[in-house]
């Protein structure tokens, strides 16, 4: 090889790193700080099957989540997740919601059927290990005409009376039917519209309701085929920092599978945020919600 030649292969190969630098420099840091996952559940499969408390704990420690939104079928898995000094040897805070499901056929009849009125009741009144019960949820409206049966207006009307937060599943329509209900409750929309209404229709439904806030998992269009968060989304999120929080819903057991992979894709999009509103959304929205100081 001659001189000339030898030199132009280094200069090539320094390029050459220089440019693998570029690269991993233009591609975002992923958000770094404590997440809130405002929406697991810790079904009677999980808790009772292969992922028991200290497997689950685990799991959100290892994934820097600091607090969570627990409900589950029945109660009984939020109230060992509360009452478990596992939670805060892994540091995370349990804030507990009633589900209003005994079991799977409660989802097609609650907003009708006193005896869930009733078991809501006595949830309140006992609490949980880690103090009182924080909201409702989470329930499913799939046809949202439900959302005006007698029960879910008058749990809506207990919500907002007794200061809990509402974890609902349902469509645009039945969200609107919710606020007529009870105008002040406090909504987290979860999934905030998981059949993908318009992002124009998301951003009126919160110019409209100060007091709804949208959870992110399974938001058809949030992200693209890289995991990066769409325009749309990131503009919606500058204009209303404040309203958005992300959870994992561990509503089947392959979820806990994913637990870690489904909080890592959340850390990439928040990092295609300004780190503020990446917190706010990761982090501080859920938290000041219930009012919970920032982890050490
Ligand atoms: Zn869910």
């Amino acid at each position: 090889m001659s001189a000339a030649a030898r030199i132009a292969r280094r200069v090539a190969t320094a390029l050459g790193v220089l440019l693998a630098a570029c690269a991993v420099a233009a591609e975002p840091v992923p958000y770094a700080g404590p997440l809130f996952d405002a929406h697991l559940h810790y079904n009677v499969e999980a808790a009772s099957g292969p992922y028991p408390l200290a497997d689950v704990l685990g799991r959100m420690q290892r994934a820097g989540v600091r607090a969570i939104v627990a409900n589950s079928r029945p109660n009984d898995g939020t109230k060992a997740l509360a009452a478990s000094p596992l939670a805060r040897a892994a540091g995370v805070t349990v804030v507990p919601f009633i589900r209003l499901y005994r079991d799977r056929a409660d989802y097609d009849s609650w907003f009708r059927d006193p005896s869930i009125e009733a078991m809501v009741d006595a949830e309140l009144s006992a609490g949980t290990a880690a103090g009182p019960y924080r909201g409702l949820g989470e329930f499913h409206l799939y046809d949202s005409a439900n959302a005006d049966g007698p029960v879910a207006r008058r749990l809506m009307q207990l919500a907002e009376r007794r200061h809990l937060a509402v974890l609902a599943h349902a469509d645009d329509d039945a969200i609107v039917r919710l606020f007529a209900h009870a105008p002040g409750a406090r909504i987290i929309w979860a999934h905030t519209g998981i059949g993908g209404v318009p992002v124009a229709r998301v951003r009126a439904l919160l110019a409209a309701h100060p007091t709804l806030m949208g959870e992110l998992s399974y938001r058809p269009g949030l992200t693209d085929a890289q995991g990066r968060l769409a325009p749309a989304w990131k503009a919606l999120f500058a204009e209303f920092p404040d309203r958005f929080v992300i959870g994992s819903d561990t509503w089947i057991n392959a979820r806990w599978d994913a637990y870690e992979s489904l909080m890592t894709d959340a850390r990439r999009w928040l990092g295609d945020l300004d780190p503020e509103t990446a917190r706010r959304i990761g982090w501080g929205n859920a938290a000041a919600l219930f009012g919970l100081p920032d982890p050490r």
